[in-house]
């Protein structure tokens, strides 16, 4: 907020709304736990204050890929459980098992090193058990390799785990698994990992692993596909109040509300001719004298150059779209005979109401998706909380 009275682009953040999200995911999926997933600075929402108004809104658990955003969590003295399964070799699990953080496993070396942290330290590591069921990505695959092979990475495993257990330097909390294809609930590999996942929980808790968590749901299950929910739904971008699946239901469809709001002054507007080229390579030229502002905001801070001509803005209370090419700090728009003054303000999304262009409108207009439009905003643009 410091930074902001200096800076003439915002991102305003919706804490309420966080919350709210939290609480009607958790509505949708009955008695079933939320682990608020806040990767990713929190899919660009800011790591801590959303992490809490998640928490706030009865989120049980948190999880992170890379284990340094679990440290920082800890670092602000969050005490909730917290998940981290992106662990690559090399990395030193000492802090994390110290912190009381759960790191995931996927692979038998990750495991081996969480029980040799543990012995060296002293007490036992917690570790929940990643399955691929279907994915292929990361996870022990509990695909066979050849149809009725008894043994697969995931047996072998779930082997291992059982062993530390015994030994008591690892304990395995949870099971759990990631969709390939959540977002279209009817395809038959969602059916058919749901399947994979009973069968790979049922391997562990055969071979004694004290389960007290298996859970598969992204986004886009918990809002489609509810009796995935197991004990824990894993949420993301939903707790952002964004839909993953927006050709089945906007956020307000699911009662969530995008908690993120972009906006930038007018620095500069100024009446140009007819057929005057606007920005880097003449791309766009208006058809009559008009009026263009300067938007200080452009492919460094995340407004994708992709959108050049086409990312969607609302100005002097009404759309239009950038005119030109995004430049890496700036980008133009040409805004007619609309009486627009340096200073006033462009929202380039919110929350929709009023004709505000959503994150939605800004993935369509870049051919992405809305979890790169809110993640790819770039660390100088303040975060202002409300
Ligand atoms: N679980 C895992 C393992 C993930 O990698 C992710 C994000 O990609 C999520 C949950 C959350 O996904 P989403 O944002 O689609 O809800």
């Amino acid at each position: 907020t410091e930074l902001s009275a200096v800076w003439p682009a915002r991102v305003t953040i919706d804490l309420d709304a966080i919350r709210d999200n939290v609480r009607a995911l958790r509505d949708r999926v009955g008695g079933a736990e939320l682990m608020a997933v806040v990767k990713a600075d929190a899919y660009g929402h800011g790591l801590v204050p959303s992490a809490r108004a998640a928490l706030a809104g009865g989120a049980c658990a948190l999880g992170v890929a890379q284990p340094a955003e679990a440290l920082l969590l800890r670092a602000a003295e969050i005490q909730a459980p917290i998940l981290t399964w992106l662990v690559a070799p090399g990395v030193d699990l000492a802090p994390l098992v110290d912190a009381d953080v759960e790191v995931a496993a996927a692979t038998p070396w990750a495991l081996e090193e969480l029980a040799r942290v543990a012995r060296e330290l002293g007490r036992p590591a917690t570790t929940q058990l990643k399955v691929d069921t279907g994915l292929a990505r990361n996870g022990a695959s509990a695909i066979p390799l050849k149809k009725g092979d008894a043994r697969t990475d995931w047996t072998d495993l779930v082997d291992l785990a059982a062993r530390l257990q015994a030994e008591g330097s690892v304990r395995t909390r949870g099971v759990f698994t990631h969709f390939a294809y959540a977002d279209a609930p009817l395809h038959p590999t969602v059916r058919g990992q749901q399947e994979a996942f009973a069968d790979a929980v049922a391997v562990a808790e055969r071979a004694g692993l004290d389960l007290e968590v298996r859970h598969m749901s992204n986004s886009a299950a918990t809002l489609t596909t509810p009796e995935a929910a197991w004990d824990m739904v894993r949420p993301g971008l939903a707790v952002y109040g964004l839909s993953p699946v927006p050709d089945l239901g906007s956020p307000a469809d699911y009662g969530l509300r995008p908690a993120m709001r972009v906006s930038a002054s007018v620095v500069v507007a100024k009446r140009i001719p007819a057929g005057q080229g606007v920005s880097y390579g003449h791309t766009y030229a208006p058809e009559r004298e008009t009026t263009v502002v300067d938007v200080p905001l452009g492919y460094a801070d995340g407004v994708p150059r992709h959108a050049s001509g086409t990312g969607p803005v609302l100005v002097g209370g009404q759309r239009r779209t950038v005119s030109g090419r995004v430049c890496m700090d700036q980008f133009v728009v040409d805004v007619g005979d609309l009486d627009v003054q340096v200073g006033d303000e462009v929202v380039l999304f919110g929350a929709g109401a009023d004709g505000e262009p959503t994150a939605q409108d800004w993935a369509d207009a870049a051919g992405t998706i809305s979890y790169e439009i809110v993640t790819r905003l770039g660390p100088r643009v303040p975060r202002v909380y409300v």
